[in-house]
């Protein structure tokens, strides 16, 4: 819903609203806050709210650090819980420099401008419909996350309820008043683990549910005293957390992927664009799973793609064309998991298609059968390749390839590529417990 000034103010006083949280996503992901008492909501309104964007990781400027938080009104929000202090509502918002120009290093505006160049070739909408799994640990007592699940494979877990369930109900529920159209819940295949799906939206919309969905489940979590994770691969030898991208593109007469003509439903469109998809796979799994965990989910065994082909048969590949056609047609990509900051991703994501549909790429053919199953010879014959395997290999990946680049843009690609690098550098630094293990009493 787009408010308007009056609106927000009118609906702070009838809740009773005492404080404004102004939210942005930082360039890895995280949901930052500035919370001001609610006597600044008109301050905030009229974007004269100034914050130091120095204190900021990966919003780093040695000049000019005074940088302006711009409100987008249609995301005003009064959060359903009540905290001690009263009611707590947010606003979520567009980083702009102070001389009024958007900030090169904001994740969501830098979506906002790649959209542009989407509209410039003739599409009005992108939508996502994303799928984030995450696990439920136990609090301890004194209230730290600790490693112990709370259904099966929990510790003395005898409660005749699943307190993992009834957690997820409420985090459901507590969406569901937030404006959420909850499509799915159901708990997934490893213990402690659940997913939770709900309406596609609009590219920055769903980039922006997918940052208040992560805040409400951990949130609520915390209440039932669990820790929920988006970590995605916290338990050796089980499935890890994926975020499924369910991605369609729109013009004037609709879903541009479908076309009923073609023998499964999918337009040129849907074609060229997942050939970019296919083709920047390398690169962009850098921004899609950013972390060094991300990659002990991309192995095989555990329904977490590992080879870059594609299917409307099978789930094994990185793309599936899920069944359903019409203007539900849209393109799965399973690499994505929820430690991704969900506006690079994207921005990156449509970067990758829109350059498959400018450039005619041919799209390579379907894989149907399970790929795990395949010889490397095989795999080869059918010039299907891997994902990386490491966040090294990724960057590499991303180094060479300037339209994922572009995606991101200079000043966050920079900012990415430092952080990402000093990430890995660490990792590889680290004599971990497991060489201990294997190692010290054997050599
Ligand atoms: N957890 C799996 C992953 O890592 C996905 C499982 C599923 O939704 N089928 O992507
Ligand atoms: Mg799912
Ligand atoms: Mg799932
Ligand atoms: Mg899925």
């Amino acid at each position: 819903k787009n408010y308007t000034r009056q609106e927000i103010i009118d609906s702070a006083a009838e809740h009773d609203v005492r404080f404004l949280r102004l939210m942005f996503t930082d360039i890895e992901g995280i949901v930052k806050n500035v919370e001001v008492p609610i006597s600044q909501l008109t301050k905030v309104l009229d974007n004269k709210m100034m914050f130091d964007g120095s204190s900021i990781d990966g919003f780093v400027r040695i000049e000019e650090s005074d940088m302006q938080l711009r409100p987008d009104f249609a995301t005003w929000l009064v959060f359903p819980w009540e905290m001690e202090q009263g009611k707590v509502a947010r606003l979520i918002c567009d980083i702009y420099n102070p001389d009024g120009t958007p900030f090169a290093g904001d994740p969501r505006s830098n979506l906002k401008r790649v959209l542009k160049e989407m509209e410039k070739m003739g599409f009005t909408d992108f939508n996502l419909g994303p799928e984030p799994e995450f696990f439920l640990f136990k609090l301890d007592k004194n209230g730290q996350p600790s490693e112990y699940l709370n259904d099966h494979g929990g510790y003395f877990d005898l409660a005749p309820t699943d307190l993992g369930e009834n957690c997820r109900r409420d985090i459901v529920l507590q969406l569901e008043e937030m404006g959420f159209e909850i499509e799915a819940s159901h708990h997934e295949n490893a213990p402690g683990q659940h997913e939770i799906d709900w309406k596609y939206a609009n590219a920055v919309e769903a980039c922006d549910n997918i940052q208040t969905f992560k805040l409400v489940v951990k949130t609520i979590a915390r209440k039932h005293g669990l820790h929920a994770t988006f970590m995605p691969k916290p338990l050796t030898g089980e499935c890890g957390s994926g975020m499924h991208f369910n991605m369609s593109l729109f013009n004037e007469n609709g879903n541009a992927f479908y076309d009923e003509q073609d023998k499964i439903g999918l337009s040129e469109t849907a074609y060229r664009f997942m050939a970019g998809i296919l083709k920047h796979a390398k690169a962009y799994t850098a921004v899609c799973n950013p972390v060094v965990n991300s990659y002990k989910r991309l192995i095989p065994g555990y329904e977490a793609p590992v080879y870059i082909a594609w299917s409307a048969k099978n789930r094994s590949p990185l793309v599936r064309i899920p069944s359903s056609r019409g203007l539900s047609t849209r393109i799965e990509l399973r690499s994505v998991d929820p430690s991704a900051n969900p506006y690079l991703a994207l921005a990156v994501l449509i970067k990758s298609g829109l350059d498959g549909i400018e450039h005619h790429r041919e799209n390579p053919e379907p894989i149907n059968h399970n790929i795990f199953e395949m010889s490397r010879k095989e795999r080869d014959e059918k010039g299907v390749l891997d994902l990386p395997s490491t966040l090294h290999n990724a960057l590499k990946y991303l180094e060479e390839d300037e339209i994922v680049q572009s995606g991101l843009g200079s000043h966050i690609y920079n900012s990415f590529l430092s952080v990402k690098k000093r990430e890995w550098a660490e990792y590889s630094q680290e004599v971990s417990v497991w060489e201990k293990d294997r190692y010290f009493k054997i050599l």
